[in-house]
């Protein structure tokens, strides 16, 4: 299957809105190849020459509805840190299967800049609050094991927003239309 801006559906279509299943476990050798085509878009896609020729728009995950696939399959990928070349020194790369977040902290954090998704191409200035801290339950197909993962801040923010995809949530939906800059007194915020 072929990923890229042409191929990856927009908000515009109502099937982004349904809800993804669970695939069986272990999974088959095409949901598998799914989720390496879908990590492969993501590492690919922060790559300026890559994106230009391969028509990729950056990201730090993708879910497999974005691409019209209602399966619970979502592929993260953040470089947490680089050297002074810019090259990678640590990657959190996350290629989960069936996840759900079994934990979430009373504190909220929000993105300072806003979010952004693959499948929205329209502004939509405001601040998304969510927990600070995560804790999830995902099969992680690169290594064939259930796991119960926890992350904060930055990283737990782009894992709520990619399973959120799960159940047809986009981003925009949790902005406060009378107010989109409102936060909690309390929220921290990331920039
Ligand atoms: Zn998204």
């Amino acid at each position: 299957m072929l990923i890229n801006n042409d191929t990856i559906i927009k908000d515009d279509n109502p099937l982004l809105r349904t809800k993804s299943n669970d695939i069986p476990l272990p999974a088959c050798k095409q949901d598998m190849e799914l989720a390496t085509t879908m990590m492969t878009y993501v590492k690919e896609s922060i790559d300026p020459k890559l994106a230009e020729e391969k028509n990729l728009r950056p990201a730090v995950g993708i879910s497999a509805i974005q691409v019209g696939i209602p399966k619970k399959i979502t592929a993260i990928r953040i470089v947490m840190e680089e050297d002074e070349n810019g090259d990678p020194t640590d990657v959190v790369e996350l290629l989960w299967a069936n996840a759900k977040i079994i934990k979430r902290s009373v504190q909220k954090a929000y993105l300072d800049m806003g979010e952004g998704c693959l499948s929205v191409t329209d502004e939509h200035p405001g601040h998304i609050q969510r927990a600070m801290r995560i804790t999830v339950h995902a099969y992680d197909l690169t290594t064939d094991q259930w796991i119960d993962y926890k992350a904060s801040g930055y990283l737990a923010i782009c894992i709520q927003h990619e399973l959120d995809h799960f159940n047809g949530v986009l981003f925009y939906d949790h902005i406060n239309p009378n107010d989109p800059m409102a936060v909690d007194e309390n929220a921290i915020c990331i920039s």
